[in-house]
Order: C-alpha cells, then sequence, then structure tokens
C-alpha cells in the first residue's frame, strides 16, 4: 500500500499513538490502514468411500489437486463461505451436518487461518469452474497423494481417512510452522473431545 485511500497522500509505517506494532497510516490524514490474517475456508466433500478433490488451474500450485477452498468474503459466514467457494470451484451441491467444522489451520507464517468443513455431495453432478481443470472422486487408495497442493489439504484429507476407521471426527486445530531449510511442520494444539467414545487418543497424529 503506497497511498492513503482517503486522501491519496503517501503512506507511511509508524507506530501510531497507543499501539505496540508498526501501521501502515496516512502522512497526511488520520486514517489508519490495519493488516490482519486472512480466513481461507473450504470443505471436504464426500461420497461414499470417496472425496471430491479439485485440480487446479491457477496459480499457485497449479496442475495440483486440492480441496474447494478460498477467502471469505466480507459479510458471510465461515461455513456459507466454505460452502460458496464449493459451488464456484467444484460446481458440487452439499449438504453440512451441524457438526461439520473439522480442522482448523493457524498460519502466521503468512497471515492465514485455514477452516476446512466436512459435507456429503448431495448428487453427482459436479462440475469443474473457471479456477479448476478438473473435479473429481477419489478414494483413499486412488488420491494422487505426490499432486496435493497444500500441506493444510493433505493433512485435513490424512486425518479424514484416519478418522473414518472409528467413525469419530473430532474437531482439530495445528498451528503451521515454515522453516527456511526443513520445509512445513504442523502441530497439533487442541482436539475436541469425541462424544460416546471410550477410545484413548494415543493414536492422534
Ligand atoms: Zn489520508
Amino acid at each position: 500500500m503506497k497511498f492513503c485511500q482517503q486522501c491519496a497522500s503517501p503512506i507511511i509505517l509508524k507506530v501510531p499513538d497507543g499501539d505496540d506494532k508498526p501501521r501502515h497510516c496516512c502522512s497526511n490524514c488520520d486514517s489508519i490502514f490495519y493488516q490482519n490474517p486472512k480466513n481461507v475456508v473450504g470443505t471436504l466433500p464426500v461420497y461414499e468411500d470417496k472425496v471430491l478433490l479439485c485440480r487446479r488451474a491457477i496459480e499457485p500450485r497449479i496442475g495440483k489437486w486440492t480441496l474447494p477452498a478460498g477467502y471469505m468474503e466480507n459479510g458471510e459466514s465461515s461455513l456459507n463461505g466454505a460452502i460458496r467457494e464449493t459451488i464456484e470451484e467444484a460446481g458440487a451441491e452439499i449438504i453440512v451436518a451441524s457438526d461439520s467444522l473439522y480442522t482448523l489451520y493457524n498460519l502466521p507464517k503468512i497471515n492465514q487461518v485455514y477452516m476446512f468443513f466436512r459435507a456429503e455431495l448431495a448428487n453427482l453432478d459436479f462440475a469443474p469452474g473457471a479456477e479448476s481443470l478438473e473435479v473429481e472422486l477419489f478414494t483413499e487408495a486412488e488420491i494422487p497423494w505426490k499432486e496435493i497442493a497444500f500441506t493444510v489439504v493433505k493433512s485435513t484429507l490424512e486425518l479424514y481417512f484416519a478418522d473414518l476407521k472409528s467413525s469419530h471426527f473430532p474437531v482439530r486445530m495445528f498451528d503451521v510452522h515454515h522453516h527456511k531449510d526443513t520445509g512445513i511442520t504442523t502441530k497439533l494444539i487442541s482436539h475436541s473431545s469425541v462424544n460416546g467414545s471410550s477410545k484413548d487418543n494415543s493414536s492422534l497424529p
């Protein structure tokens, strides 16, 4: 950001009075332009023993497979954003249960929070949207695991197929750290308890 959106004067980076972090401040008027993390919301659409993936038609990771997901719009809820992205990218009509929230990833390095919701395909009338090259259903064995676009998507898919064995799908939150040399690590921060299950959590990743 170079110029004030209010008065078009140059923007300077400074710590405003009463604040403790540098902000984009107008050099002329009192405007301060705060920059905060963005929410990326998506779904894990399921049909029988298969999940729906989209092959990306856009950068980054063009040609790689992902779950339908995208930035939340102002004025919408996280779940409604995820449903909208599923329609836009996969042309898919989905049914979501009240316990649909599944995974949450904090990515402080790139200032994003990812949220995925479990969903069921309402029918098989899906089709690639403008941002997808292909949309396809995959069993666990069929998933192109080496061609998954994002760590958070791979993580969510792995958790889903692991949880499927017990049909319990706790909500999990992760911190994702980007390291200079060693790539990306995903650390489980918390998970919801699994009602009605006597299983312990020792098998959690
Ligand atoms: Zn200004």
